[in-house]
């Protein structure tokens, strides 16, 4: 079982792609992350990778250095390792941080979309300034101490016309190790007109096979074949939010807000969970589990 913490829900820019945008509200305590980790270290006995997540979690640099430093104590007299990631915009990267995560082997995770053109074009502050000019010194700062650092770019629309350019220019800085995410929430219309094609076509009988999107039915229809292509989330990755909850996201449901330690579920009822079988299986028996019903690939979030 891997762990997403969400350290806090608040952000210091308005990416007008943000599928979780900023809020008010506490950050995560020190008491619900060291519960956090205590149950990453009972579920599994050989590694277990924490994400630090947000908003933006370096926001929270205090409760990092804490709750690493708490993880190395867990690791001291139990089985297995944490390794440690932080995904970040990067606006409060600095080499005190980087030094720090380099000492303690924190993974940074850089989201950048690319050229200036493609990074202002939706990475912004709140007062809608492009954040490219400020973010280009701290990416060098990174892939200079760690070049194969994950830098995440998220593609939109816009912005797909110049991807090769982006990735060209990221790798002309220095990165070494690219993921692109596409922002699935765009109007991607050229998808949706072949997605309507497609039904036309399928309703006039036609025969023919056509991914995705026979993938995606295949998927829905055969849940338990498919089962390694679909989200993981509930079953080997966790997503804990500030005050402790499992984050509600897209696919799970309202009634599945389990929470660590003492506020709610014990690690001992998440392992009955965890090993009570196929996802098909467990919303059989228990409708409000967590499930995964809509098979989207939610569990790596597209940006910080
Ligand atoms: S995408 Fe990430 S950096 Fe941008 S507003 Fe949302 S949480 Fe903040």
């Amino acid at each position: 079982m891997h762990l997403t913490l969400h350290l806090t829900r608040a952000c210091n820019l308005r990416c007008d792609y943000c599928y979780a945008p900023p809020q008010d509200g506490a950050p995560m305590s020190f008491a619900i992350g060291r519960q956090a980790l205590e149950l990453g270290s009972r579920l599994n006995s050989g590694s277990c990778g924490i994400v630090f997540f947000g908003g933006e979690p370096l926001l929270c640099k205090g409760l990092i250095r804490d709750l690493v430093a708490c993880g190395h104590e867990l690791e001291r007299y139990r089985a297995g390792r944490f390794h440690f990631k932080v995904t970040t915009n990067g606006m409060l990267l600095d080499e005190e941080f980087l030094e720090f995560a380099l000492r303690e082997e924190v993974f940074v995770a850089l989201s950048f979309d690319g050229t200036q053109a493609a990074h202002d074009a939706h990475r912004r502050t709140a007062g809608g300034a492009g954040t490219f000019e400020t973010l280009l010194p701290r990416l060098r700062l990174l892939l200079s101490a760690r070049p194969y650092s994950s830098v995440m770019i998220v593609v939109n629309p816009d912005t797909a016309a110049h991807l090769t350019e982006s990735v060209e220019f990221l790798l002309e800085e220095g990165a070494r190790y690219l993921i692109l995410s596409l922002n699935h929430a765009a109007p991607w219309t050229e998808y949706e007109k072949l997605a309507q094609r497609y039904v036309a076509w399928t309703r006039a009988g036609r025969k023919f096979y056509l991914s995705p999107f026979e993938v995606k039915l295949s998927s829905h229809i055969n849940r338990h074949c498919y089962h390694k292509d679909r989200c993981e989330l509930g079953r080997r990755q966790l997503s804990v939010d500030p005050a402790g909850c499992s984050t509600r996201v897209c696919n799970l449901s309202k009634a599945a807000r389990p929470a660590v330690g003492a506020s709610g579920t014990s690690p001992r009822e998440w392992t009955r969970r965890r090993g009570s079988g196929s996802t098909r299986n467990r919303s059989k028996r228990n409708p409000s589990a967590v499930s995964a019903p809509c098979g989207c690939a939610a569990t790596t979030p597209a940006a910080a």
